[in-house]
């Protein structure tokens, strides 16, 4: 590596800089190169761009000294290329083609104006020209023209909205209104709000926070992340969840629980959350699948917080499967047993099915057969186990045929 040193090229200033090359004969011939095209310092080129700017009638920028040389230029820049972009975008005749052919950024600044309208670009533009903050110019010095352009436009719009009549009053409508739906816990763990609304049979839980306290609440109620909702979400399900209105209430109850402040619309069911009036829900559920591989086997269900799972395998025939904890029809009596002794409920298929496995067994239909026991792996070579003759075979009175 070697170095070669040059000077600005403005009469008088000292300004320099190190060119680095391979070797001193690289060095050499790149700062040769840079002086013959009339490098100058960057103080140099601020001052100028400051001077531009001035020339252009651009008003004085604010911010650090940094800040505003820095600034200078990238404005004359931006400015420059949208006034060259906007003369150029209403000559583009195949707009709604594309604008195959066309620069693809006046085309975008187009299709801006064509959205927008020209009087709201124009508008934008000159608010832009008028901007004083370096910090607007350097923070947006990344985005294409007509991303600034828009932000811009969008800006002023919600500014012009905010100062009309009508935008004050919606504000202050939209502000009351969320005063009156917020529930405050005594100690609020942080100042989010978390919303709760049911709507086409879902529930949804929003919160604009990374919380433990949030996500572990709903979770635990039954709540799952939709990721294209961007919510928790819970489909209602009218056979075992109850009144809907309960089930909004008592989980804006659980998250004021947990400290966190929660904004619930519906009236009924913030009075019922701070009354703690609603129906609790029944979590543990006999159901009967009713279609797959598994149809008509009893499905148990209970709250992911209860731990029932080892009680559940003791039942004859318990299985784990698909994510279910699944029982057959034909274990109904101790499925009957279990749901008293556990406080479980039978959906009203569940109590059908259970009735239909009696009728048929009152009418000799349900075998209640029992698989022989799964032979024990036998080393190789080795003598299976003398088979088991039972001694005493008859047949079950009912199966007997009587003439
Ligand atoms: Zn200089």
């Amino acid at each position: 590596m070697a170095r070669t040193t040059i000077h600005c090229a403005t009469d008088g200033c000292t300004g320099t800089m190190d060119v680095q090359g391979n070797n001193r004969r690289d060095a050499d011939y790149r700062a040769k190169k840079l002086v013959e095209r009339g490098w100058t310092c960057r103080d140099c080129d601020n001052r100028e761009a400051a001077a531009a700017a001035v020339a252009a009638g651009l008003p004085a920028l604010e911010g650090s000294d940094k800040q505003v040389a820095w600034a200078n230029g990238i404005r004359n820049a931006t400015i420059s290329r949208i006034e060259h972009l906007l003369k150029e975008a209403p000559s583009i005749r195949n707009l709604d083609g594309g604008g195959f052919g066309y620069n693809a950024d006046a085309v975008e600044m187009a299709l801006l104006i064509r959205k927008a309208g020209q009087p709201a670009v124009d508008a934008a533009f000159a608010a832009m020209k008028a901007e004083t903050d370096a910090r607007f110019w350097i923070d947006g010095r990344m985005d294409a023209m007509h991303v600034q352009l828009a932000a811009v436009v969008d800006r002023l719009a919600e500014e012009e909205r905010a100062l009309s009549p009508e935008g004050k009053a919606e504000a202050a409508a939209e502000q009351e209104a969320m005063e009156e739906a917020t529930l405050r816990p005594a100690e609020p763990v942080s100042e989010t709000i978390a919303e709760l609304s049911f709507r086409d049979g879902v529930f949804a839980a929003r919160y604009d926070e990374r919380s433990d306290a949030f996500n572990g609440t709903v979770k635990a109620m039954g709540y799952r992340w939709d990721a294209a909702a961007m919510a928790w979400t819970r489909p209602f399900d009218p056979l075992t969840m109850g009144a809907p209105v309960d089930r909004l209430a008592e989980t804006a109850h659980e998250l004021l629980a947990a400290g966190l402040v929660v904004a619930l619309h519906d009236p009924e069911a913030r009075a019922k959350a701070v009354a703690r009036s609603y129906d609790p829900e029944h979590r543990r559920w006999i159901s009967v699948i009713t279609e797959g591989a598994n149809k008509g086997k009893f499905r148990l269900t209970w709250g992911r917080d209860e731990d029932l799972y080892g009680v559940f395998r003791g039942l004859r025939g318990a299985a784990y499967r698909g994510k279910m904890c699944l029982v057959p029809a034909t274990s109904r009596d101790e499925v009957l047993d279990f749901a008293e002794a556990h406080a479980f409920r039978l959906t009203p298929g569940a109590e059908a099915m259970a009735a239909e496995v009696l009728e048929r067994r009152e009418r000799g239909v349900v075998v209640e057969a029992t698989a022989r026991p799964k032979a024990e792996a036998q080393p190789r070579g080795s003598r299976p186990n003398a088979m088991h003759v039972p001694s005493d075979v008859t047949l079950h009175d009912d199966l007997v045929d009587h003439d």
